[in-house]
């Protein structure tokens, strides 16, 4: 099982100390977080690393945070690689900072979409740095267009000097000039909005099922990671019986149309859950606040919602029968890892299929 490193999310500081005591506090805890994140990630204590990981830390929300996250999703390690692309120690100095361990392997398509996440978040920083600048740009124009209006007011007010006539013309030419700077301006401001909704878009994309467009993997993980400590939960699977048959009776388009229903029936049964496509024809449902009761009671509404339904092929109107699914639940909190609650949940999915499958079993 893969190494965990330190959560970038870790909350810094909490909310009940004293004002005094607060930022001394944070400090320390934003130290020793800083100190953790060094040795995970086997850097050694240079004062470039040290600042590499106090701006991950110091702002974990922002995108560099994000991007480290998705990096070092499932307990991998940075790489020098990663961290130079991130504008880390090798960046700023040309000199490798070594990275005693090249990280774990990984699969190669999580790795891609954590590369994918990691380029969204840099272009997201980029753009922030993008509209910072263009903002106070225009502010500085603006402001030099005003001072130009009310210098040339006055002037015309003044009395008539040998030369006024030509410093007139010119200063009328430099609020034209300081005018089209603005439009410009509101124009790359225009477009840097543009921008952050599409990578807004791209974020959100990366974290969908294209074909169901359920939450996928990914998204599913990060809600898991992302639940307070002891939260209890419950974590669902549910699998499309004899999916194959289908696939093999009618193609397999008409099989993504049976995945997209079922995933929508599950979805609508079990609004109250994170509900994701988690492998081929898995649905994964996350349950907060829920316990294995309610929760069975919910996975086996879904359950008899599918088998409810009729389905046809549309090209030949040919009845492909009924579909089912099977279900396996358990219950625990946030603090059991997901891959435990994961393999508890399989178990009891497994034993819904040995039973003849259309059922829902709930782990010991
Ligand atoms: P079981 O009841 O034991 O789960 O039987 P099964 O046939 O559902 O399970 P099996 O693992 O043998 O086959 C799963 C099938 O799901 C095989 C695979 O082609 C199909 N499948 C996985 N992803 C997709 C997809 O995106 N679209 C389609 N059409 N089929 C898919
Ligand atoms: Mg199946
Ligand atoms: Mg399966």
């Amino acid at each position: 099982m893969p190494k965990r490193t330190t959560r970038v999310n870790a909350r810094v500081g909490r909310g009940t100390e004293s004002m005094a005591e607060f930022p001394r506090q944070k400090d320390d805890e934003l130290y020793k977080a800083v100190g953790q994140f060094l040795s995970d990630q086997k850097l050694s204590v240079e004062p470039a690393n040290y600042a590499f990981a106090y701006r991950v830390l110091s702002d974990p929300a922002g995108p560099l945070a994000r991007s480290v996250a998705a990096l070092t999703d499932g307990g991998v390690r940075l790489t020098a690689h990663d961290i130079a692309e991130l504008g880390g120690p090798e960046a700023a100095s040309g000199a490798p900072q070594p990275c005693l361990d090249e990280g774990l392997a990984e699969p190669h398509t999580a790795r891609v979409a954590a590369e994918a996440e990691a380029m969204i978040a840099r272009a997201e920083m980029q753009v922030a740095d993008f509209s910072r600048a263009v903002r106070s740009i225009h502010e500085e124009t603006s402001g030099f267009g005003r001072d130009l209006a009310a210098s040339a007011a006055a002037m015309r007010m003044a009395a008539p000097v040998a030369g006024l006539d030509e410093v007139v013309r010119l200063t009328a030419a430099m609020i034209d000039r300081a005018h089209a700077a603005e439009r410009r301006m509101a124009a790359a401001e225009q477009e840097a909005e543009a921008l952050r909704s599409a990578l807004d878009e791209a974020h959100g994309t990366a974290r969908r099922d294209p074909l169901t467009e359920l939450a996928n993997r990914r998204a599913f993980d990060e809600a898991y990671a992302g639940l307070p400590p002891g939260t209890p939960i419950a974590l669902a699977l549910c699998d499309i019986d004899h999916f194959k048959r289908v696939n093999d009776e009618f193609g397999h388009a008409v099989g993504d149309r049976v995945l997209r229903a079922v995933g929508a029936t599950i979805a609508g049964e079990c609004a109250s859950a994170v509900v994701a496509r988690y492998g081929g024809e898995e649905f994964a449902l996350l349950f907060v606040g829920v316990d294995s009761d309610a929760a069975i009671a919910l996975v086996d509404r879904a359950r008899s919602a599918v088998a409810a339904r009729r389905f046809r092929s549309r090209a030949t109107d040919a009845p492909i029968g009924v579909v089912t699914i099977s279900g396996g639940v358990a219950a625990g909190t946030s603090d059991e890892p997901r891959e435990a609650l994961y393999a508890r949940a399989d178990a009891a999915l497994y034993r819904a299929k040995a039973a003849g499958r259309n059922c829902a079993f709930c782990a010991a």
